[in-house]
């Protein structure tokens, strides 16, 4: 591998000791002694032992979570549980740095994202810190005013299981952690076995901020650990982000004691290009729709669907917009896509590659993994455009999870927004286009969560995020977020 990642100076927190669970707040190894290895998939090396949750462990995790919230924890008031959160702020934002680094080395996200993805986790803690204290029930005028008065209040819902994919470790955590922290629920947190070091790096900074011990738990582990978490009787609630098969299982796990669930599924997405629309932003914003994060992300646009009469010009320009991209070393800062995260997504995403070709398609860029002497070791793809893809096409219909776009023409406005509606998920959607009616009628006509018109994959705190249909439910940022972690309670007050 390159330069970087052999002379990196690496973060102190791979002191090359294992990284242990922490629970109740005290690092532990697991119950089994069991360690897993964490790889680095810029070069295939392994980066550290961690300790591998169990059964065993969620349960002294989920006992913790459960005396925090009963304990200590539920006698905060909102104001502390702001101050608490913007003290954690703080702390991310100090130790920003490290964390991005971890995540670099544990998923090869390019550390050249590490500006963007600092302004999204400190300003996820620190918009939670704000609704912490501006959350409130009402007073209800009821029929039989003067004789009962009626009110209600928000409360916790209680233990939240928050199970995460690896596509952001740190990001994904914080948005999950902001929130239900801010209603005064504890949570236990299972990252994803490839990329669970920033998330433990972040239980200590929680400790180290003043949050009680048992408020956060983070139990790296496999799918096992997940399984044992979303079945356990003493959770109340289960945010879970990850893939619509797995989000099933939880909804099955979920039924033991009716636990609250929300869901951040898979997506196919639509993104629709018109002839009129601003070819010159179109181009590169439809490229890193699905390039950013090397195509690891939920909502990417893979589904590109560009207007007849520009077609053949789009797709040109967007395939030469992918050569100019550079595929490298994540350390790089001048690197625009590092590797994919593991041996099994690389195996997944060139199993797609030659689908597409297998099934007619045209790899107009890329097409292929890089195995170039600095890159051989690593999980490397090229940005692949596919053009001559039919709808029908599985590059066109199943979650790849990779760099890649499947590009085909359209002719009318109704007919694409069908055949964009034309999927079992719903999760993101892009519209680009100068006709301001157009884009009504096509932001209108897609199910899906999320519709970007002449941009794509802007995300904010304060915005809510998530799916239909197959994408999954329940709303992750904004103020939706919180209802999540809450529910109502009516009180009644006899006057007379
Ligand atoms: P995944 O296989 O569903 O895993 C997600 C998490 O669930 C991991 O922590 C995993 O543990 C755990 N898990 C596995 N089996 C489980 C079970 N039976 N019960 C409970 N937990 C279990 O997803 P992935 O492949 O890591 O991530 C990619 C998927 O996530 C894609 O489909 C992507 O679209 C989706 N995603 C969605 C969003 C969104 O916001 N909508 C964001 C990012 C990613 P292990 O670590 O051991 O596998
Ligand atoms: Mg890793």
């Amino acid at each position: 591998m390159g330069i970087l990642n052999e002379q990196a100076v690496l973060p102190a927190f791979l002191d090359g000791k294992p990284k242990l669970l922490l629970i109740d707040g005290k690092l532990v190894p697991a119950k089994s002694g069991r360690t897993f290895k964490s790889i680095n998939p810029a070069t295939g090396k392994v980066l550290a032992e961690i300790a591998e949750a169990g059964p065993a462990d969620i349960d002294l995790a989920v006992a913790a979570a459960r005396r925090a919230f009963e304990g200590p924890w539920s006698k905060w008031k909102a104001f502390d549980r702001q101050a608490v959160l913007l003290k954690l702020a703080e702390l991310v934002d100090k130790h920003f740095d490290e964390l991005a680094m971890l995540d670099t080395l544990d998923m090869g996200g390019p550390i050249a994202g590490t500006a963007a993805k600092r302004k999204r986790a400190v300003g996820l803690l620190r918009f939670y810190a704000g609704l912490a204290t501006s959350t409130h029930g009402q007073t209800i005028e009821n029929s039989m005013a003067g004789e009962v008065f009626s009110y209600t209040v928000k409360e916790p819902v209680g233990v939240v299981a928050a199970i995460n994919p690896w596509n952001g470790p740190l990001g994904l955590a914080i948005w999950k952690l902001a929130p239900a922290l801010a209603c005064g629920c504890t949570v236990v947190l299972k990252p994803a076995e490839q990329a669970p070091l920033s998330p433990l790096r972040l239980g200590e900074l929680c400790l180290e901020a003043g949050i009680p011990p048992g408020v956060v738990n983070v139990v790296a582990g496999f799918g096992e650990a997940g399984a044992a978490l979303a079945a356990h009787p003493g959770v109340d609630k289960i945010a879970f982000t990850g893939s619509t098969e797995v989000g099933q299982h939880i909804i099955r796990a979920s039924a033991g004691n009716l636990k609250r669930v929300s869901l951040e599924l898979g997506g196919k997405s639509p993104n629709i290009v018109f002839a009129d629309a601003d070819l010159d932003a179109a181009v590169p914003g439809a490229a890193m729709a699905v390039f950013a994060n090397s195509g690891q992300i939920c909502s990417a646009g893979t589904r590109l669907f560009v207007e007849r009469k520009v077609h053949d010009e789009f797709v040109e320009k967007l395939a030469k917009f992918a050569k100019t991209l550079k595929v490298g070393d994540p350390l790089d800062p001048t690197t625009q896509l590092g590797p994919l995260v593991s041996d099994t997504q690389l195996e997944r995403v060139t199993g797609y590659l030659q689908r597409g070709k297998t099934d007619g398609a045209e790899a107009v860029a890329g097409g292929n993994r890089i195995t170039d002497a600095a890159l051989a070791e690593g999980y490397f793809v090229a940005p692949t455009v596919f053009s001559n893809v039919v709808d029908s096409m599985a590059i066109a219909r199943e979650e790849i999870f990779g760099p890649v776009i499947s590009a085909m023409p359209f002719d009318d406005i109704d007919e694409v927004i069908r055949r964009g509606n034309d999927t079992e998920y719903g999760l993101g959607s892009g519209v680009w286009t100068r006709n301001i009616n157009n884009a009504q009628k096509v932001a209108k006509g897609l199910r899906a969560g999320t519709v970007w018109i002449n941009c794509y994959q802007a995300m904010d705190p304060a915005v809510p995020f998530g799916g239909y249909k197959m994408s999954g439910y329940g709303r992750e940022s904004g103020t939706e977020h919180m209802d999540e972690f809450l529910q109502t309670k009516a009180v009644w007050i006899k006057t007379t």
